[in-house]
């Protein structure tokens, strides 16, 4: 083939894998079903290129038409289109230091098999770990329907994550440094995982996206925000404009080594006084003496001098740390998640007041704290809809070029 001719077929490539993710993100980020002639519209495209693209999109399963609407006018009534269900799935794992989860999600954003796992992992063996999280997500890949295809994967992780190699650099509460999680995962049982595209988070991180999105695709109300996940460890993920903002290497958002009290209690880091050491769930509990968070929730509603006085503590630093970096970033809208959100009737009330007291945008601006729906398994769902993302933002890659379709434009 001549360099020319080479080229005029990759552009022909590119510009079908462009035009085809950019009718794909238009029905999945609709609220509604739309119509072929709605996706020309919104992108510019002619209608017959449109409505090729979109025949092949739903050709392969990614999406479905629906009952034509009846109309008034003339003409063939329109198909709505959706995401298709049942098809494309990708596996949200998640580790969390007393939490593994799983979960096997379509591109319509239906949960097709969960499983979760209580456990205590501070300072556990990664291999046994990860051991127990391929049988979890082996179990799940069992109701994988006939036919469909898994298109990758994506952990979410109490640590740092070096995206570019795949590598857990840290994770401070697990005690677990430079883990190959995908490795020991697909020797662990998960050997499919070598030939999908696979990638690693922070959990807060993929917290935050599931409660960016309704569904993969499709952002949810809430577009720009401080999201806290609170556990063992406690994390923050910003999110401006639906999209996450990592930092230079993705490694933003560790507020919960945000010094509250240089001479306060050792941490996990190696520092003194970080948050986590007042707001995070152990040390919560150890300074209330209780043993589990229902527990604690129990005895602070019974006027337990203990536990009011600890979730005082923790609210104080908490609401320290969020007003320091509401001031830095420009945050207005803070979004307490994991264990955080169990006590928001404490948190909730005192962040507003630290805000009030410290945001100098204040007079120009309503801050706003809202609680998620407590969910252990929020980073896995999260992580599910991110690796879903990917096949929206390529979905090219799961059709097979057809003759007529080649010069797509
Ligand atoms: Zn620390």
């Amino acid at each position: 083939m001549s360099q020319r001719r080479s080229i005029t077929v990759a552009r022909q490539a590119s510009l079908r894998s462009t035009n085809l993710a950019l009718a794909a993100s238009r029905v999945f980020a609709a609220d509604e079903p739309v119509a072929r002639v709605d996706v020309a519209r919104s992108t510019g495209m002619t209608r017959s290129t449109a409505s090729r693209l979109i025949d092949e999109l739903v050709e392969s399963g990614i999406l479905k038409e629906e009952e034509p609407r009846t109309s008034n006018h003339p003409g063939r009534p329109a198909v709505p289109l959706s995401p298709a269900s049942g098809h494309y799935f990708a596996l949200g794992l998640e580790v969390n230091v007393s939490h593994l989860a799983v979960r096997l999600m379509d591109l319509s954003g239906t949960v097709a098999a969960q499983q979760d796992l209580d456990g205590e992992f501070i300072g556990s063996a990664p291999r046994e770990v990860l051991g127990t999280l391929a049988r979890l997500a082996r179990e799940c890949l069992s109701s994988l329907p006939r036919n469909a295809t898994l298109t990758g994967a994506q952990i979410a992780l109490p640590g740092l994550v070096d995206s570019s190699r795949n590598l857990l650099l840290r994770a401070p509460n697990l005690r677990w440094d430079n883990v190959d999680v995908f490795g020991l995962l697909a020797n662990e049982g998960l050997e499919e995982l070598d030939t999908l595209t696979c990638s690693m988070a922070n959990e807060a991180d993929c917290a935050a996206m599931l409660f960016a999105r309704t569904a993969p695709g499709r952002r949810s109300e809430h577009t720009n925000f401080l999201y806290l996940s609170g556990e063992v460890g406690i994390g923050a993920a910003l999110v401006r404009d639906g999209q996450l903002s990592l930092g230079q290497r993705g490694w933003a958002g560790e507020i919960g080594h945000t010094c509250i009290d240089p001479s306060g209690p050792a941490c996990g880091c190696g520092a003194t006084g970080c948050l986590e050491q007042y707001a995070g769930t152990r040390a919560l509990l150890a300074r209330a003496g209780a043993s589990t968070v229902d527990e604690l929730l129990a005895r602070d509603r019974a006027g337990d001098p203990a536990s009011n006085a600890a979730l005082r503590v923790a609210a104080d630093a908490l609401a320290l740390a969020v007003a320091n970096a509401a001031n830095l970033m420009e945050v207005t809208t803070v979004v307490l998640g994991g264990d955080l959100a169990r006590f928001a009737h404490v948190h909730e009330p005192r962040i507003v007041e630290e805000l009030d007291r410290r945001l100098l945008i204040r007079p120009f601006v309503e801050p706003r704290v809202v609680s998620t729906i407590p969910d252990h398994a929020a980073p896995a769902l999260g992580a599910a809809t991110i690796a879903l993302e990917r096949v929206i933002a390529d979905p090219s890659r799961w059709i097979p070029e057809r003759a007529s379709s080649r010069a797509s434009s």
